[in-house]
């Protein structure tokens, strides 16, 4: 589909807005048109903002679709709108032109944002949570039924909340390796075989940018609640590389308020009795074992080279050993599995009792092979297997006990639906609560990392990029030593602006 922009340039919102409705088509955005473009063998859509005489603004969102008639919507509003009310007013027009001709109701209304949570908690600050969750329903387009679930993520997080203070920080380790790469997978992850030689240099280099984030986080006055340790697959690590990184940790960092160390421990073909000794023995409180699916067929389909049973093989050990927070991630929407089969993936779960289950919906980035297959495209743009799937879950793991402790979105989700993470009341992790909604600063380590600094005194936001790629970061190591000064400087900004002395 063409779209061109007419008298605005609210291009990223509206290119959202869009793939809401064609998550799998292309899109190109066409800025500063006039509004009399010919689309040629294209889909075509105009969005245009102008001013009218009597001092207002006319908004007009205008869809032809190839062989039908074109859908034409107006609205009109004051001059005197701030842009993202402007913003807002198109966007919920172009969503109900888009909802009249292809009778999708998503149901994140015009929300394309990854924190909908934040959001929520954010306007409830201002105004109440009453008031807020109606400024969703009415201006946002949010259905009851979203509205609802954050209402009950917010009541957990609560807690967890409250024990943010400004100068708190969590700590993210990223191991970019993996066993082999998934086909849905658009990480930066490599397969561990390719990558052999990289491994030992990589464990080399993040042993040091342990010990340079730690001086940094001193010297700033930055005191660690979490730990989190992921990928990737960290557990690509032999027993005495996680032993070193952990260790590290612990020698250069403060843990004294640390109240989770979290390793995703995710595929189970990489889980052994050494390892998880290993995560034992450095203290680790909690781990993740990652199913996707309890079905091989499924698995095989999506390249994950794990079987069922080695799926139950490492969990039992785990167990065993004394894990006691344990969570499992599945997928919903996957090539090959039902609504039907992924009701045994959930009872199979059940049976298994982890603490927490995070229920993912596909989503798929251009980078992810599976892209290439129309098949997969097609079921993802139509998005109801995933809605059921989704539904199911929800239902299976509240009557289970499970409370949604956390939840984001990505663009390109099967049905725009959600990630959620369900939890026994008492074993969410509090990792993922912070990062999902930017409740503090997170210092991040390795390949890929974000370190994300968060003003505790405002809601500004400075990222500090790693290189991407486990090449990158080992040969270009001294430039992300380099960049992680930008963390001093950021926080003296913070401090400044609000005339304190330190955190
Ligand atoms: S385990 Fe995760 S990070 Fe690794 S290839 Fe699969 S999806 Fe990507």
């Amino acid at each position: 589909m063409k779209v061109y922009l007419v008298g605005h340039d609210f291009l990223y919102e509206m290119e959202n807005l869009v793939r809401l409705f064609y998550p799998c088509d292309r899109i190109e955005m066409i800025e500063n048109a006039t509004g009399h473009e010919d689309p040629g063998q294209d889909d075509g859509a105009w969005l245009t903002i102008a001013p009218k005489d009597d001092g207002t603004l006319r908004y007009t969102v205008k869809v032809t679709l190839l062989g039908q008639a074109p859908c034409e919507r107006q609205d009109e509003g004051p001059m005197m709108d701030p842009p993202a009310e402007q913003e807002r007013r198109l966007g919920v027009l172009l969503f109900t032109v888009l909802q009249a001709l292809t009778g999708q109701t998503p149901a994140w209304g015009i929300i394309t944002g990854v924190h909908p949570v934040k959001l929520l908690r954010q306007k409830s600050e201002e105004v109440g949570l009453l008031a807020a969750e109606e400024f969703f329903r009415d201006k946002w387009l949010v259905s009851d039924e979203k509205i609802q679930l954050m209402r009950r993520v917010l009541q957990v997080q609560e807690p967890y909340v409250a024990l943010n203070q400004p100068n708190s920080c969590s700590l993210y380790l990223s191991v970019p390796f993996c066993p082999s790469r998934c086909s849905y997978c658009s990480f930066i992850s490599q397969a561990v075989e390719g990558a052999k030689k990289l491994v030992e240099p990589y464990v080399t280099l993040l042993l040091r940018e342990i010990e340079e984030t730690a001086a940094i986080a001193r010297q700033v006055g930055l005191q660690i609640q979490s730990v989190y340790m992921g990928g990737g697959t960290p557990t690509t690590f032999s027993a005495s590389q996680l032993t070193a990184v952990i260790e590290k940790v612990r020698e250069r960092f403060d843990l004294s308020h640390c109240v989770e160390f979290t390793v995703e421990a995710g595929r189970p073909d990489t889980v052994t009795k050494e390892k998880l000794q290993a995560l034992l023995n450095g203290g680790v409180t909690r781990i993740s074992i990652n199913p996707q699916s309890m079905h091989d067929d499924v698995l095989r389909a999506i390249g994950r080279r794990h079987t069922v049973a080695d799926t139950l093989r490492a969990f039992s050990l785990a167990r065993d050993m004394g894990f006691d927070n344990i969570n499992m991630d599945l997928i919903a929407g996957l090539p090959l599995d039902t609504p039907e089969k992924f009701r045994q993936t959930l009872k199979a779960i059940e049976e298994l009792s982890p603490e927490s289950v995070t229920v993912h919906t596909l989503a798929l980035k251009h980078a992810a092979r599976m892209m290439r297959d129309e098949e997969v495209r097609e079921n993802h743009r139509r998005g109801e297997t995933a809605r059921q799937m989704v539904e199911d879950a929800g239902r299976a793991l509240t009557r289970q006990g499970y409370v949604p402790y956390y939840l984001y979105r990505q663009s390109r989700m099967a049905g725009n639906l959600e990630n959620t993470g369900w939890s026994r009341k008492g074993k969410e992790c509090f990792y993922n609560i912070i990062t999902m909604d930017e409740i503090h600063t997170v210092l991040s380590c390795g390949a890929g990392g974000v370190t994300k600094l968060c003003d505790p005194f405002s809601t500004d936001i400075k990222r500090v990029f790693n290189f991407k790629y486990s090449y990158e970061y080992v040969s270009r190591f001294d430039e992300i030593l380099q960049r992680k000064k930008q963390i001093i400087k950021g926080y003296g900004t913070f401090l400044h602006r609000a005339g304190q002395k330190n955190l």
